[in-house]
């Protein structure tokens, strides 16, 4: 027998209905791009956006047909997100950071006919518009007045001038219709893109908006560093208005500097975004000698934590949430935090914890298997592929590209490999094609990393594995070290040891300038890997 209740088709328009209608109190307020800081609310976001799908509807836009996006977090990109998916089409996040080719590639894949862009972007853009084969329209997110005096090759409008007729209405789909698109930055091969849909990105907004998690309230003053075009910019503009909490939106500045300004100037209460972020607040906030005087929470994710970072906030009395996702994920999969019994254990002992990915939201089924698909054990020492399921994972990818990491019964094979311990902490000791093998056993290059950053003198470290004739691959560990500092090797040597497993200790230490980061601010291993190719630790 079927229950009596009632079929609500989870439509993502149905975030900013409920923030409008029930928290007009809440602040937006976005850094623009032209300069200046904006101020805005629901409502207004709300009527802008039915304007965009009333524009995009008279302007032919059709059920599931993409629309890109290249830019910032701002109050218009919001807009433009619901306005889009009201309209029943899907927004196409692109990453700025690419190469142009890259954005060109991904772009046509997803075959977008209209492309808004923020106008700083116009460099950019006048590289990858020859490369385009679908858009035949370019808005860019200002006034008539901010337009670009350029020539791109179809036409051109300001976003304004777009939304001044009249509103249109939400379209009528079905929960399971596609509203989002984002691709996987991809470090090998092709970029693959997930395609969201309105029931997806509704739960997972459910899922992800636990506490912990992003969990939000209607007091909460959050501000997104994450941004939109990076996995679905965390479910953030879709979990923000479900709670009522003012949006803080940093446009283009993301630096040290830029971002205390605007978290004190708007008393920002919650933030979230990639470690590389906050380890340029915080040398601000060092050198500075400055103190947070709202913020009470931050999450971070994208990346391993380092734990000097986690004590670095704590140590200010702001909570930290150490939280793993990804792009196939939309993107929330675990959360740490302190629970119990831990709450009873003394605090470097909980730091330990924090320092793990968390354990599943609910909505989120792990587990971590051999190379067979054998289940292995939550023991905390076992190690194994983890593989996710949940109405928020992806069960394919956009037109079928790399498709592989999907089992018949419904696992997505991350490819990362982790530890799952009796309390339900998931630990990543690396990504598959990361890990170091060394003699037959696995050296995780995380748990390096994240103890050599714990030096004093270290602002980043990477961990690679280099050729070795004896034992495979040996660890080599890569230095930036904090301005006015040389650390040597033995120095940080003696560093890790006791700390790691005695095997685990690096066999050279080299230092550079730069570590060089993917687009989504993660440490580009590939590149490091062909950089040090030919490294001899036998020399
Ligand atoms: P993306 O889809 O670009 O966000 O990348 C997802 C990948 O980032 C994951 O598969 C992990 O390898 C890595 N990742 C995300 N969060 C964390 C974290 N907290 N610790 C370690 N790795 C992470």
């Amino acid at each position: 027998m079927r229950g009596l209740m009632q079929d609500w088709p989870m439509r993502v328009h149905r975030f900013i209905d409920h923030a409008a209608l029930y928290h007009r109190g809440a602040r937006i307020v976005s850094r623009t791009v032209e300069g200046g800081i904006h101020h805005t609310n629901y409502a207004e976001i709300r009527t802008r956006a039915l304007k965009l799908t009333g524009a995009l509807s008279r302007r032919g836009v059709k059920a599931g047909d993409r629309i890109a996006t290249l830019a910032w977090n701002t109050h218009r990109h919001v807009e433009a997100w619901y306005g889009i998916a009201g309209a029943g089409a899907i927004y196409h996040t692109l990453n700025p950071r690419l190469f142009p080719n890259q954005i060109a590639w991904i772009t046509n894949h997803g075959g977008a006919k209209m492309l808004m862009f923020d106008t700083c972007f116009m460099p950019i853009l006048e590289q990858v518009a020859p490369l385009l084969k679908h858009v035949e329209t370019y808005v860019a997110l200002c006034d008539a007045a901010h337009l670009p005096k350029v020539k791109l090759p179809g036409k051109l409008i300001a976003y304004e001038d777009l939304i001044a007729g009249k509103e249109g209405r939400w379209a009528e789909m079905h929960e399971n219709d596609a509203c989002g698109l984002c691709y996987t930055s991809g470090t090998t091969g092709d970029p693959k893109g997930v395609l969201y849909s309105h029931r997806s990105n509704t739960l997972h907004a459910l899922l992800a908006g636990q506490t912990p998690g992003l969990g939000m309230g209607a007091s909460d003053v959050h501000l997104p560093v994450v941004p939109m075009f990076h996995a679905n910019g965390w479910g953030i503009p879709f979990i923000a208005p479900m709670a009522g909490a003012s949006l803080i939106m940093p446009g283009p500045k993301l630096d040290g500097a830029s971002l205390y300004e605007l978290m004190e100037s708007e008393r920002v209460t919650a933030t979230a975004g990639v470690p590389t972020v906050w380890l340029g607040l915080l040398q601000y906030l060092e050198a500075n000698k400055l103190e947070f005087h709202y913020l009470k929470r931050v999450v971070i994710g994208g990346a391993a934590v380092p734990r000097a970072m986690i004590e670095a906030f704590e140590d200010r009395g702001i909570a930290v949430t150490h939280a793993w996702g990804m792009t196939e994920m939309s993107p929330s999969g675990s959360m740490s935090a302190i629970k119990p019994p831990l709450d009873e254990l003394p605090r470097p002992r909980q730091i330990d914890a924090l320092c793990k990915q968390g354990y599943p939201l609910f909505g989120v089924e792990m587990k971590i298997t051999d190379d067979k698909g054998r289940e292995r054990a939550r023991d905390g020492n076992s190690v194994g592929r983890l593989k996710v399921k949940g109405p928020a994972v992806a069960r394919g990818y956009y037109r079928s590209v790399g498709g592989d990491a999907f089992d018949r019964e419904g696992w997505f094979d991350t490819g990362d490999v982790a530890s799952l311990d009796a309390e339900g902490f998931m630990r990543i000791t690396d990504r598959s094609k990361d890990v170091i093998k060394s003699g037959g056993e696995w050296i995780s290059t995380i748990e390096i990393e994240n103890l050599a950053v714990g030096h004093p003198d270290v602002a980043e470290a990477a961990a690679i594995g280099v050729p070795h004739p004896k034992w495979g691959e040996r660890p080599l560990l890569i230095v930036v070290a904090k301005p006015g500092t040389k650390p040597t090797q033995d120095a940080l040597l003696v560093h890790l040891q006791g700390k790691i497993a005695k095997w685990w200790l690096p066999d050279a230490v080299v230092l550079v300038d730069e570590i060089p980061h993917t687009a989504a601010g993660k440490i580009l291993k590939t590149q490091l890997r062909r950089q040090f190719a030919d490294f001899r630790l036998d020399r």
